[in-house]
């Protein structure tokens, strides 16, 4: 598989490296002058923005996405035997959170075009157990929510999303976060607003805003910054056995930064986005992404799918020679009923989910950050073409 000749670029491109600006590095230096450095006055002022840039009722910062789909079954009651359907396409997170709660990840086929759950295919799989369900919006592709909701009702079931991708998606005009009972976001490195580590949930309901606040920080009844506020001690008590799940104000300091220029980096994304759909959607070697009427797509990833039967080459094979021509690339996702853990507990077999395993088998998402200039996506528009002339069968 070794080229001779020279790669495209001199250096590696990293995917999804994060746009920090000169305004986070002063806001996270400013935190650790005041001294105050975990949950206070940044972190809710985060969750403020949030919420207005949502357009939410609530909204709580806390240390991960994963956190807050964890809190979010906590808060619609998901216990021992309940089963909450999702996508087999996405990150292990989605599923994982439904085994800690001791239920059944129940996983419905995708459909191929927007590699998004499948809603024709919800109401087969749904029992007196199911709880939930959860949807994911890949790439930052909204799922068709309509249906979903809809389905929900007449089963009286709860929805909760994995907005991990998708910020600045909308649904018929309607922003996630604010459809769903309760929605997640990631703010992980590579997301499109990203504090190193972090994630906010989203909902409606006063209840479980309570009670998710409540445990998301060991279930302690006051919390610690104002405990140890100017106000003085502060007298608290268990009320759960909660978990640590608060967002640091270090955190909060580049992610107040990171959602003033969310709409600005998403115009710098969609224009790539566009400029690599442009650019492929002729080649018989590749599909491109859908372009979709009523929604708008947040731009979180660029995908292609390679069609191996145009190629000599296999999608890792692909992925190789990227990295070859110093193009790095990611993977969203390999199905996850096909990793080990849901293989073997739940007796998962190749041939269950057939649009999962095509998507997983195929799937290469192309650098999108607001960082990359013209000169690297050209770059990356190269090395594609480089590739798939090469190995054109
Ligand atoms: C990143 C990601 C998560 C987890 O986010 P964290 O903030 O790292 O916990 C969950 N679901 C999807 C689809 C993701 O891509």
């Amino acid at each position: 598989m070794t080229s001779s000749d020279s790669p495209v670029r001199d250096s590696f491109l990293v995917f999804g490296s994060p746009a920090i600006e000169e305004a986070e590095i002063q806001e996270v230096v400013a935190t650790l002058r005041s001294g105050w450095l975990s949950t206070g006055p940044k972190t809710h002022l985060f969750e403020e923005e949030f919420r207005r840039y949502i357009g939410c009722h609530h909204a709580l910062a806390l240390n991960s996405c994963t956190a807050g789909l964890h809190l979010a079954l906590d808060a619609i009651g998901v216990g021992e035997g309940d089963e909450v359907i999702t996508t087999p396409v996405t990150f292990a997170a989605t599923a994982n959170v439904i085994v800690h709660h001791r239920a059944h990840p129940v996983f419905v086929d995708i459909r191929r075009d927007t590699m998004n759950i499948d809603p024709e295919q919800i109401e087969a799989k749904i029992t007196p157990r199911t709880r939930a369900i959860l949807p994911v919006h890949l790439a930052g592709r909204p799922c068709q929510m309509d249906a979903i909701m809809d389905i929900a009702r007449r089963h009286n079931l709860f929805v909760v999303e994995d907005a991990a991708h998708a910020v600045e998606a909308e649904y018929q005009g309607q922003k996630v976060g604010t459809i769903g009972h309760i929605t997640a976001f990631s703010f992980y490195v590579t997301k499109n607003v990203c504090t190193g580590e972090g994630g906010m949930v989203t909902t409606e309901n006063d209840d479980w805003a309570e009670e998710m606040r409540l445990r998301s920080l060991h279930g302690i009844s006051k919390d610690a910054w104002k405990r140890y506020s100017a106000e003085g001690y502060q007298p608290y008590e268990t009320i759960y056995p909660g978990y640590k799940f608060n967002m640091m104000d270090i955190q909060a300091s580049l992610g107040i930064h990171q959602l003033a220029r969310v709409e600005e980096n998403h115009r710098v994304r969609e224009r790539w986005w566009h400029r690599y759909n442009e650019a492929f959607s002729e080649m018989p070697e590749l599909i491109t992404p859908l372009e979709e009427e009523g929604i708008r797509h947040s731009r979180h990833l660029y995908t292609i799918l390679i069609r191996p039967e145009r190629l000599q080459i296999d999608r890792d094979q692909f992925v190789e020679a990227l990295k070859e021509e110093n193009i790095g690339t990611g993977i969203h996702f390999t199905t996850l009923h096909l990793h080990a853990y849901y293989r073997q507990t739940f007796g998962f077999r190749r041939g269950d989910f057939p649009n999962a395993e095509f998507v997983s088998d195929r799937t290469i998402s192309l650098p999108l950050s607001a960082k990359l200039t013209e000169r690297d996506v050209d770059d990356v528009v190269a090395a594609v073409r480089k590739v798939s002339d090469r190995y054109r069968r």
